[in-house]
């Protein structure tokens, strides 16, 4: 297990501090009505990119301003080799061993993480969301088709997905309106016209493709042109999914908003975790078969905070718990001849784990609403009430130090009055 690389920056070691040295997320910040610039979370503070970039102290590309631009896309563009050159050269001026001057600019271009208000760190071009986490599956299928029929026939041989919307993805701390939809009846009655009864969250983490292609590739190219990850919270309608979803799949159940996080963390931070994905019950095709570790070992969780109240988890699970890895995700995305484009988001699915605490949405833990989640003493949840504040936390583990995500979080506000 790799340990902690020291910074001069003394906030950077903290054992608790989600931004080392080892991580060095990038996003997009501006500070009270100044202009967003993309910013590198190190221990307290967010090394200003743009700025470093601007007074030629650091530069992505020696030719062109990848960095003046409220985005991460144009750096993405640049490529793997680029892309691990920014990172050694950011960790030069950060390391324990810097110079003065070093210290010097990255204290001069530079900002306290608590004066600064976060912002979307990429375009999205496309979204993308699978549904391959197999204990979330299962789960969802008992409840809708009953235990033997739970995983369709073709679960165990691609990752299912669908075409969500790039304009539905917000940052964190975006308020989410809870929708209006039509509303399956009680057994064969007619629908309603209503606000969601059951809206919910699902846990799940966001793969950015940092490298367009054109046509179908491998499973290793695939590896390789993912950029980063966020924690991604798919908020999810389920009485108006309920009603929608055959035979197209999910529509306006997901069309509402799905929020990230403001760090992408790279897959070079993420390196030391990698993991293999489950055991293969059915033997997969050539095309999406594993050639190596690209799952992740990420500690994740969610809590619920009620309006005025403190928040609780309610549900723990590890990323390493899906079937499929965000790089088969892509490649099965590209069997098709489908193009990808750098800022391409792939939700990877639900992540639910083995125990009933390892569940990663409401419908899971309260199983449709049959078996209510006791929250907290008095506070008892199906589905999310209006005022409450849903939360993802996930952090990678190393020895003394962490690969810390931050936090997805979105406050849910009462439905529209005026649709009746
Ligand atoms: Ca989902």
């Amino acid at each position: 297990m790799t340990k902690l690389m020291p910074s001069w920056l003394q906030s950077a070691n903290d054992p608790a501090c989600p931004f080392p040295l080892n991580n060095l997320p990038y996003g997009v910040f501006s500070v009270g009505d100044g202009a967003l610039h993309c910013g590198v979370a190190i221990g307290d503070r967010i090394l200003d990119a743009t700025g470093l970039e601007a007074a030629g102290v650091l530069r992505a590309d020696p030719d062109a301003d990848v960095l003046d631009a409220p985005y991460w896309n144009d750096f993405m563009e640049l490529g793997p080799e680029a892309w691990a050159r920014y990172r050694d050269g950011l960790q030069k001026l950060l390391a324990e061993r810097a110079d003065e001057v070093a210290q010097d600019a990255c204290l001069k271009y530079s900002v306290p993480l608590a004066e600064a208000t976060l912002h979307m760190p990429f375009r999205v071009s496309e979204y993308t969301d699978f549904y391959a986490g197999k204990h979330h599956a299962v789960n969802v299928g008992t409840m809708f088709r009953g235990a033997e029929n739970a995983l369709p026939p073709n679960w165990l041989h691609i990752p299912i997905g669908y075409n969500g919307r790039a304009s539905s993805v917000v940052v964190s701390g975006t308020d989410i309106r809870r929708p209006w939809g039509q509303l399956k009846g009680p057994n064969d009655e007619a629908p309603r016209w209503a606000p969601c009864a059951r809206f919910d969250i699902e846990l799940e983490m966001g793969a950015i493709v940092g490298q367009a292609s054109n046509g179908p590739i491998s499973v290793d190219q695939a590896d390789a042109n993912i950029f980063g990850y966020v924690l991604l919270n798919d908020w999810s309608a389920r009485d108006i999914q309920a009603w929608e979803y055959q035979p197209l799949g999910p529509f306006q159940a997901k069309a509402t908003a799905t929020s990230v996080s403001p760090w992408i963390v790279t897959t070079a931070a993420l390196a030391p975790f990698r993991c293999d994905t489950p055991a293969r019950e059915k033997e997969l095709l050539p095309h999406l078969k594993d050639t190596g570790p690209m799952l992740y070992d990420i500690d994740l969780s969610v809590t619920l905070q009620p309006e005025g109240g403190e928040a609780h988890e309610i549900s723990a699970t590890n990323y390493k718990e899906m079937y499929y890895s965000s790089a088969q995700q892509l490649a099965h995305h590209t069997t098709s001849g489908c193009p990808m484009r750098v800022g391409d988001l792939l939700g990877s699915g639900t992540i639910s784990g083995p125990e009933k605490e390892n569940r990663g949405s409401l419908l899971e833990l309260s199983w449709g609403g049959k078996e209510p989640l006791e929250v907290a003493p008095g506070i008892v949840r199906s589905f999310i009430e209006d005022g409450d504040t849903l939360a993802l936390h996930g952090a990678a583990h190393g020895e003394g130090y962490m690969i810390g995500f931050g936090t997805c979080t979105g406050t849910v506000v009462p439905a529209l009055e005026d649709l009746d």
